[in-house]
C-alpha cells in the first residue's frame, strides 16, 4: 500500500524509510526537507509523547550523531534524525525505522476511518432499493418464472436459490457510482438515500437468475476484476515482475 505523507508518496514502507535515512546523513537536505520531515515526524508517537509531557511543541528537525550508537559506530552511520522541541532540554534522537513505521500505521488508520462512512453509506443504498428488488421478485413471478441464465423454471427451487441480479452494465456499484460522480463530485457518503432509490428506479435493469448463475456470474466477475479496477493499477509491481 502506497504511504502518502507531507505531499511526497512513497511505494513502501522500506522506500519512506530509506529517504528518511538518506536526508538524515545529509545536513543541508534536512534544512531544505523541513516540511516533508515535519509531516513525517508529528506521526510518531515518542516525539508526541514527548512534547505532550513538557507541554512544548517540535520546532524543527534537525540531525546529528546519536550518541547511543556513537560509541560503537563511525561516520554517517551514527548520524540520525533529531525532533527539536520546546521545552524539553536536548534533542530527541529518532530511528528513520520508527518515523516510517508510525507514518505507515497513521496513514492506514487513516484509511480505515475514511472507508467507514462510504461503507456505511452503501449499506444503506442497498437497503433503500431494497422494496425495489422484493417488487421486481414478485412481478417475475407472474410471468416466465425461470432464470435469464439457463433458462430452467425457478419454482423447482427453494426462494433463497431464486435470486434478483443486476444486469451487466448497471451493476448496483455501477448506478451508485456514477450517481455520486454526477451529483457529489465522487463523494458516495453524500448521496441522499431516497433520492438514489429514484435514480435507481429508473436506471436498474433487474433479472432472476437461479443460483448457480448467479454464483457463476460473481466468480466471473471476481475473475476479470483487476482488469476494471483502477487502483490495481496503482499497486506496487512485485520485484522482479518486469512487463
Ligand atoms: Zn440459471
Amino acid at each position: 500500500m502506497p504511504v502518502d505523507v507531507g505531499g511526497r508518496t512513497f511505494k513502501t514502507k522500506t522506500a519512506l524509510e530509506n529517504e528518511l535515512k538518506r536526508i538524515s546523513k545529509i545536513p543541508s537536505e534536512v534544512a531544505q526537507n523541513q516540511p516533508f520531515l515535519l509531516a513525517c515526524v508529528t506521526c510518531y508517537s515518542k516525539v508526541q509523547d514527548a512534547i505532550a509531557d513538557v507541554d512544548g511543541c517540535l520546532t524543527g528537525v534537525t540531525c546529528g550523531p546519536n550518541p547511543a550508537k556513537a560509541q560503537y559506530g563511525t561516520g554517517t552511520n551514527v548520524y540520525c534524525l533529531q525532533a527539536q522541541i520546546k521545552g524539553l532540554g536536548e534533542p530527541m534522537c529518532m530511528s528513520s525505522d520508527y518515523i516510517a513505521r508510525s507514518v505507515v500505521s497513521r496513514a492506514s488508520a487513516d484509511a480505515v476511518r475514511a472507508r467507514r462512512p462510504v461503507a456505511t453509506k452503501i449499506e444503506k443504498l442497498r437497503d433503500a432499493v431494497q422494496p425495489q428488488i422484493a417488487d421486481f421478485k414478485d412481478s417475475a413471478r407472474g410471468n416466465s418464472w425461470a432464470c435469464n441464465g439457463c433458462q430452467s423454471p425457478l419454482n423447482d427451487l427453494i426462494p433463497a436459490f431464486r435470486h434478483v441480479d443486476h444486469t451487466g452494465g448497471y451493476e448496483f456499484r455501477h448506478l451508485k457510482n456514477e450517481y455520486a460522480r454526477i451529483h457529489h463530485n465522487g463523494d458516495v457518503t453524500q448521496i441522499d438515500t431516497t433520492a438514489f432509490a429514484t435514480f435507481h428506479a429508473q436506471n436498474a435493469r433487474l433479472q432472476m437468475l437461479c443460483i448457480h448463475c448467479n454464483v457463476r456470474k460473481k466468480r466471473k466477475a471476481q475473475d476479470t476484476y483487476v482488469s476494471d479496477n483502477p487502483l490495481a493499477l496503482a499497486r506496487p509491481t512485485k520485484p522482479g515482475a518486469s512487463s
